[in-house]
């Protein structure tokens, strides 16, 4: 026995030393490899070409896409004549495109002269074969709380939403203001104001009272749909405490419906705030669409607030649709039994595009979650997957690279291997978390979409297909069908092949925004008194050899050190490809010598302190990656950067802290954590 004893202890002593020692070298040198591999590939432009299991799944192929292409450009009449199709119409369309693109004058119309109704298009033509489909997935902030919403079912609350709408009075060209975190009835609601043609105005759930003021006023909105409170990340949010603040500056709101999501006790206003239970207690379960126009309004839409004031982006309906279904299906190449999950809140334009109109137009099943990707855990988007079986996601870089930050682990507990195909959006994708992305969450075998596009382009322009465009990481490739994408020079002539200048769009598509609401000359003004005959985008992208594109960043953004351009894109990106780097933003500011100098904000990955020496190392880093123009002559340690609640970081603030205007930053009503700019400031570095 005394025997047995001691070897077992010798034995398990030894494995311990042996696996204490030879694990950190053993991984350590793993991990450098990556890393260098990771900057291999970066420096030699690395390609993912299509692979032959990607070109079966996908509906088009290299020659499909390029014939289609040219097709849609040469001849983009009889192009969208037909693609009008796969929208039901109650009147068809005779006219297809009615458009005027000058520096004085735009006017955009599309299918004019025909009719149908949106919320129609989402519903009721599935009825007939798809009726019991499972339209939305909902997935509570509790992983406990969920729910699943047949096509049949949705018809039903959405008529009855619809006309419990219409008991209150509202009317077609009636503006509707939603304020809403993720709850089912945000879907059912926008959908019901689409059935009686009143225009619904989405405000995102984490926007307080001066915002939700401001957006009701606008838009002259005289009703509003909310709840008594919203849950999300395991937090309470006073979604009705912050309405009726909101309220106290809209003397004209008549009426305020409200959701019951939690039951907490909430102040009450007799004759305004009506219950949305009560609201739909008799009513019937069907409603008789209203035939709209194509180009009758379907929604207000104001834009993340990025580069200034936001904008009351207005969609109209028919050429919308069209383009929301039609990209849907072909980026993210969607099959009838695909489970779909866009993890963007509705109450931003990809929300809006691809979690309600374009896969609801193709019958899809697409998820809508309540939470956040770290609650409980950061587990959660993951076993999200695993539990519903998920084959599409798209996501944000600002999520991709928060959750890189917190290391593999949490990720690869779960399995993914529903997944098929994986999307982004937002902001340029630094090469890094691309491959991040590829690697670890598809686990090698997922294409990824990186999708270009605006609040105002109501879709996607700029995107791999997956079965006939390489990847580049980095880069959202090429453009889509009737997308024409020029680049201008900074002496306003554009540039044919590889160049790099401002991005604009040469010729109109169905989907594009129609106006700013009540403000058709800021409309010409900010997008088309630039370049004649142009929609300019504000942003900056680089053309290759390839002809892929690659988003430098907004135009306002590019930094001009020493007479040379330098994209915000590709000096963060580099910032990224650091091993201990887990975000970063550059923003320019007054450099005697240089013209501009860089002045590099930096968060840390989870455990890594900053220092003397990792910033000496970052400043070589950095100019060995991209050459000694983007050395960096500032570098700012930070745990957070200025973002707005869509998660985009707001360089504009950050220029006004390098430059040390901090009392000028302009609109920031759009900012997520206003606590983060305090702690720059105080911790700004001389320049
Ligand atoms: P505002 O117009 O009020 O400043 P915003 O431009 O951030 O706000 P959105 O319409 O939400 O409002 O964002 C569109 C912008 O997001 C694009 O102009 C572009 O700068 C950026 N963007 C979106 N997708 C991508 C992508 N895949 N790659 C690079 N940039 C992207
Ligand atoms: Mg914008």
């Amino acid at each position: 026995k005394v025997k047995k004893n001691v070897s077992r202890k010798v034995k398990f002593k030894v494995k311990k030393k042996v696996s204490r020692k030879v694990k950190p070298k053993v991984k350590k040198k793993v991990s450098r490899k990556v890393k260098s591999k990771v900057k291999n590939d970066i420096e030699k432009e690395l390609i993912f070409k299509t692979r032959p299991e990607w070109i079966k799944a996908a509906l088009v192929n290299k020659t499909k896409y390029q014939k289609k292409y040219s097709d849609s450009i040469k001849n983009n009449n009889e192009f969208w004549k037909k693609e009008g199709k796969r929208i039901t119409w109650i009147k068809p369309y005779k006219k297809i495109k009615n458009v005027k693109y000058s520096k004085t004058d735009v006017k955009i119309k599309w299918y004019e002269d025909g009719t149908l109704n949106a919320s129609s298009n989402c519903i009721d033509r599935h009825l007939k074969d798809k009726k019991d489909k499972t339209a939305i997935i909902w997935v509570g902030d509790n992983p406990n709380d969920t729910r699943k919403i047949s096509y049949k079912q949705l018809h039903s609350e959405v008529s009855k939403a619809a006309n419990g709408l219409k008991k209150l009075g509202i009317k077609k060209g009636d503006r509707v203001t939603i304020y809403l975190t993720m709850i089912p009835e945000l879907a059912i609601t926008m959908l019901a104001c689409a059935r009686i043609g009143a225009i619904h105005s989405i405000i995102f759930g984490g926007f307080l009272a001066e915002s939700i003021s401001g957006r009701i006023n606008d838009c002259e909105s005289e009703y509003i749909i909310t709840s008594d409170e919203g849950v999300r990340g395991g937090k309470i949010i006073p979604l009705k405490i912050n309405v009726d603040e909101a309220l106290i500056n809209c003397p004209n709101v008549k009426k305020c419906i409200v959701i019951k999501r939690t039951g907490n006790y909430i102040n009450w206003v007799d004759g305004r705030d009506v219950w949305y239970e009560d609201l739909i207690k008799d009513v019937s379960n069907k409603c008789e669409p209203e035939e709209m126009n194509a180009e009758d309004p379907l929604f207000i839409l104001y834009t993340s607030g990025s580069t200034g004031k936001p904008k009351g982006v207005l969609h109209t309906t028919g050429g919308y649709m069209v383009y929301a279904s039609m990209t849907h299906q072909y980026i993210f190449n969607y099959k009838p039994r695909d489970v779909y999950w866009c993890t963007a809140d509705i109450g931003w334009v990809t929300g809006h595009s691809y979690i309600i109109y374009g896969p609801l137009a193709n019958g899809a099943t697409t998820i809508m979650h309540e939470g956040v990707p770290n609650y409980p855990d950061w587990s959660r988007w993951w076993q999200i997957i695993d539990k519903y079986k998920v084959n599409i996601f798209y996501t944000a870089p600002t999520a991709i690279r928060s959750i890189m930050r917190e290391g593999d682990k949490y990720v690869k507990k779960t399995s993914r291997k529903s997944l098929k195909l994986l999307g982004t959006v937002g902001e340029p994708i630094n090469p890094e978390a691309w491959l991040w992305y590829y690697k670890t969450v598809g686990n090698s075998k997922c294409p990824i979409v990186d999708t270009w596009w605006q609040t105002e382009t109501g879709g996607i322009l700029i995107s791999p297909q997956t079965g006939a465009i390489n990847l580049k990481p980095g880069s959202a490739t090429k453009p889509f069908y009737g997308i024409k994408p020029s680049i201008i020079d900074k002496n306003g002539k554009e540039i044919k092949g590889a160049g790099e200048g401002r991005l604009c769009i040469s010729q109109s598509w169905p989907g594009q925004m129609r106006t700013v609401y009540g403000d058709h000359q800021r409309f010409i003004d900010t997008y088309f008194s630039q370049f004649d005959g142009k929609y300019f985008t504000g942003d900056g992208a680089k053309r290759d050899k390839d002809g892929y594109y690659w988003i430098t960043g907004r135009v306002d953004d590019v930094i001009i050190v020493s007479g040379h351009n330098l994209g915000t894109a590709e000096i963060e990106s580099a910032f990224v490809a650091h091993e201990k780097v887990a975000e970063s933003a550059v923003v320019g500011y007054p450099h005697d010598i240089k013209g501009n100098g860089l002045y590099c904000y930096v968060t840390l990955n989870v455990g890594e302190e900053p220092n003397g020496e990792l910033e000496r190392d970052l400043k070589l880093w950095v100019r060995k990656q991209i050459g000694p123009l983007a050395t960096p002559d500032i570098i700012h340690f930070s745990p957070g950067l200025p973002k707005t609640r869509s998660g985009k970081i707001m360089r504009r603030i950050l220029r006004k802290i390098a430059a040390n205007e901090h009392d000028q930053l302009g609109d920031t009503s759009t900012l997520a954590d206003p606590s983060v700019v305090q702690s720059l400031v105080d911790n700004r570095k001389n320049i």
